[in-house]
């Protein structure tokens, strides 16, 4: 899954080239910089590789949602669904914007489940945001028809998803907005980054100046850049952007790698008596980062990962039930409010409420499922291996 795991010459290369120069800023000093402008090289190279029209660089996954949010008009009050299975970060940006989480089921696909969605939906519902967990999609076409039908905003958080597409459209640009996220363990590494992408041209400048304290970026310099709205500082440097241009280059032989190795890995766990597979609304777009699998029962799934802990193969096997970063269940900070500053109230009751919400119909999705982690690194020979050693040991411990 991660591209740290081929960081070689070509990301120094990249990088070196802004140290050659020291202006390891993305805007400004046009003469020292020599021509070398990696942020908006990579913004360009976005733009083209995934089809969106436009793409604003950040300084991680969690600011690109909160840009975002900015950019199209997310605030106080305002309640955003978004499934209980997911990155902190999510619920983390639309609390930032003085928004509200509304923490809804999942379903089989491991994503926002459609008719959860519309069950939640507010006078005060403003945006739907899929979260496309372990590199496959949410139902877009269902989740589109609903915001059509409400008025609301479709912003997908597509960070785990990079290079995964639907119906033929890269996941991340189906939206008003999508964020990729390009932290170290992301399928593209700038270290820490992440991008918006939208074909939104009023979101995409909003999302230009909100990045840097509400710089226009229309002046002559900086100092004659004006400020028509606020915003912070959620900028990219030059040498986070420098690893991502040489990572995006080899992202189509990551894929193919992903893809290669997670066949070979299902074929195995399909013969695991009961064990079934992810729904995918589109086989074909699946970024293959991860296979997620179920067994029949809660039971059978903790046995299984017992087993594999005592084989020593339980590594990259993640069984997110018992996670205390992807699931609900774990996140006792959220559903108490332990906030270092004041939340609105209209917040606090809102979280302090998740926790008489029971989340049935996707703990029993959950409680079943277990991903694992596809390496980048593995070799044909290695996945047939790494296949039937899990086959022997899920044949013992399920028998
Ligand atoms: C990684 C991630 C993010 C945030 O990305 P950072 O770059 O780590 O801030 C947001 N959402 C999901 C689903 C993620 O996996």
């Amino acid at each position: 899954m991660p591209g740290f795991e081929f960081f070689g010459d070509e990301e120094r290369k990249e990088v070196n080239d802004v140290l050659e120069t020291g202006i390891l800023m993305r805007y400004g000093f046009d003469g020292p910089r020599k021509g070398i402008w990696k942020s908006k090289e990579l913004e360009a190279a976005i733009c083209s590789r995934f089809g969106s029209e436009y793409a604003q660089l950040t300084s991680s996954g969690t600011a690109a949602l909160t840009t975002a949010m900015a950019a199209l008009g997310i605030g106080a009050g305002d309640e955003v669904i978004m499934p209980a299975f997911t990155f902190v970060a999510s619920f983390e940006a639309v609390l930032s914007m003085g928004a509200i989480p509304v923490l809804v089921d999942i379903d089989e696909s491991l994503t926002l489940a459609p008719a959860a969605v519309k069950a939640a939906i507010t006078p005060k519902t403003k945006c739907v945001m899929p979260v496309h967990m372990c590199g496959s999609m949410a139902d877009l076409d269902a989740l589109k028809e609903i915001c059509t039908e409400h008025k609301l905003i479709l912003l997908e958080d597509a960070c785990q998803s990079i290079g995964g597409t639907y119906k033929g459209k890269a996941l991340g640009t189906i939206g008003d907005a999508g964020t990729f996220s390009f932290d170290f363990v992301k399928t593209i590494t700038c270290g820490e980054g992440g991008v918006v992408m939208t074909n939104n041209k009023d979101v995409y400048i909003k999302s230009d100046a909100f990045t840097d304290h509400g710089h226009d970026h229309l002046g002559v310099d900086r100092g004659a850049d004006l400020h028509p709205f606020l915003g912070y500082n959620f900028r990219i440097s030059e040498l986070h952007a420098a690893v991502g241009l040489a990572q995006i280059k080899k992202l189509d032989t990551f894929l193919s790698l992903q893809k290669r190795n997670n066949q070979i890995l299902r074929s195995y766990i399909e013969q695991v008596p009961g064990a079934s597979f992810r729904v995918v609304p589109d086989p074909a777009g699946d970024s293959f980062s991860f296979l997620s699998w179920f067994l029949p029962s809660q039971a059978q799934t903790e046995k299984a990962i017992e087993a594999l802990k005592a084989a020593g193969i339980l590594g990259g096997n993640f069984y997110w039930y018992a996670n205390n970063w992807h699931y609900i269940r774990k996140w006792d900070h959220l559903k108490t409010a332990k906030s270092l500053y004041a939340l609105s109230e209209a917040q606090q009751n809102a979280l302090t409420s998740l926790q008489n919400n029971a989340f049935a119909k996707s703990d029993a999705v959950m409680s079943r499922c277990i991903s694992t982690a596809i390496s980048l690194t593995w070799t044909e020979e290695q996945v047939h291996e790494k296949g039937a050693q899990f086959l022997s040991v899920l044949k013992a411990a399920l028998s």
